[in-house]
């Protein structure tokens, strides 16, 4: 009988990448193997804290947390993706250089590595030390197929060599794939003009390492990006990573789950609450923020709201909050950091107004649950025209006269547009039934990470 590897698995020093290898982590474990999971120390020290106000292990059964340095000082901005990229690069490969040669010298040796492709630098170390390597790509499988495919691009004229647009146009990849502007490809969304000359940057690092993995696993599904897949074979899909199995294992929250809401959730009539919540890291400035506020109250639902502590960047007075949760407490709630794969299966959400991070959209997809969409970064843009144009289960917000700011009535406007909509609630229940098939036995995913354990309990 083969025996059950060691992995090292290292994520991206972000919630929505810690979040499904985390989940990979747990299936790896049912099947018997061991991780070492590796995160930057101001990650890990995060997770401790929020471990600890919850009074949960930062380990779990068969899952070893470790941290290495990030490069960066205590208390340096670590919002700022140039310093992390310049941190990692100086710091990042020797440490898990060490990591791997330690645990090898106290007799536990690594068979696999699986890095983030956004770490893809890893699986250079990977193959430096003899071992074999699988790359984890966290988002829709075609933005990392528009992400390979940037030199055909540039080629055929769509981009500069620097990613940047030759036209404002509309393209598509390869027929069946999402039709996209190019000024909506992810490094072209990434804020400002240094945001897209660091994303690219790392985009295009990444694409060098990526001969180094045996695998490139997709946390997706065949049924909604087969255009892609089949165009690109060697992205194998293993996703949805989520399951009803594992909403009450540890997952490496940054902040503290509030799962208090959920027996308020308990209380609320069917599919009558509005799930808010824009991930781990989109800020809002405090006139959209009080706005969307407004809207929620002039649209007259239960609502639940995330408002994570730095959601807002010029913070509204306290007053206006206290102000705000007076008029609305009795059909509102705001928590900090919800349990938000649980509270996205409850029978009383009846939709999710999402920022379109692609765990957000896979966890609303795999709960059958209609969006409102309102993306902000990088491949957001793509998810949404996924979400919108391609599956149909959801709706876009955008301000209503050419400006910046999304006003009360539109959002209201959007939302009862969107809960009236069979056809969208219809559509989203059958793509749920999709992504539920796709990983039980005989499903697209299953059978792929199927094929995957198969090798990874192979020995050398
Ligand atoms: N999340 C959560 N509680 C919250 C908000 C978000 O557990 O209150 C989780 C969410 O379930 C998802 C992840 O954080 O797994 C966010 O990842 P996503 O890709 O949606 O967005 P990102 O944070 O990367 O922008």
């Amino acid at each position: 009988m083969a025996s059950s590897p060691h992995v090292v698995v290292i994520p991206f020093p972000a919630q929505g990448h810690v979040i499904p290898l985390m989940e990979l982590s747990h299936r790896l474990v049912e099947q018997g193997f061991k991780i070492t999971f590796v995160n930057t120390e101001f990650n890990h020290d995060r997770i401790v804290a929020a471990c600890s106000k919850m009074n949960s292990d930062v380990d779990a059964e068969g899952i070893h947390m470790v941290s290495i340095p990030d490069g960066l000082a205590a208390g340096e901005d670590r919002t700022n993706l140039g310093k992390l990229a310049d941190g990692f690069m100086r710091v990042m490969p020797g440490c898990l250089e060490e990591l791997i040669a330690q645990s090898e010298s106290e007799g536990k040796k690594i068979r696999w590595v699986i890095a983030d492709e956004n770490m893809a630098w890893a699986l250079k170390v990977a193959k430096k030390m003899g071992i074999r390597a699988i790359c984890f790509w966290a988002a829709a499988a075609a933005m990392l197929a528009l992400m390979m495919s940037i030199p055909r691009m540039i080629q055929s004229g769509i981009l500069d060599e620097y990613g940047l647009p030759r036209k404002n146009e509309k393209f598509q990849l390869y027929p069946g794939m999402p039709i996209i502007n190019t000024t909506r490809l992810a490094w072209n969304c990434a804020g400002d003009s240094d945001g897209q000359k660091i994303i690219f940057e790392l985009v295009t690092t990444g694409n060098q390492f990526l001969e180094h993995a045996e695998f490139i696993i997709c946390n997706t599904f065949n049924e909604i990006e087969s255009p892609t897949l089949a165009v690109f074979p060697n992205i194998l899909s293993v996703g949805p990573l989520l399951s009803v199995a594992h909403f009450n294992k540890h997952l490496g929250n940054f902040w503290p789950e509030d799962t208090s809401c959920m027996n308020w959730l308990d209380e609320q009539p069917a599919r009558s609450v509005i799930y808010v919540a824009f991930g781990s890291f989109t800020v809002f400035d405090r006139r959209q923020f009080e706005e969307l506020a407004l809207g929620l109250e002039l649209s007259s639902r239960p609502f639940l709201w995330v408002v994570r502590p730095d959601l807002i960047a010029d913070d509204p007075t306290a007053a206006w909050l206290d102000d705000f949760r007076e008029r609305t407490g009795g059909r509102g709630r705001m928590v900090d950091w919800s349990p938000q794969k649980r509270i996205l299966a409850h029978p009383s959400i009846a939709c999710f107004v999402t920022h379109c991070g692609w765990n957000s959209t896979l966890e609303g997809l795999w709960n059958g649950v209609p969006f409102l969409c309102w993306p902000y970064f990088t491949d957001q843009f793509l998810n949404q025209i996924y979400i919108c144009d391609v599956w149909k289960t959801g709706l876009t917000l955008e301000p209503d006269d050419g400006g910046r700011l999304i006003s009360r009535e539109r959002i209201k406007g959007k939302l009862e547009e969107l809960l009236g909509d069979e056809g969208i609630k219809a559509r989203a229940l059958a793509l749920r039934d999709k992504a539920r098939r796709s990983v039980v036995g005989g499903g697209s995913s299953h059978k792929n990470l199927e094929r995957v354990v198969e090798t990874m309990r192979q020995e050398n």
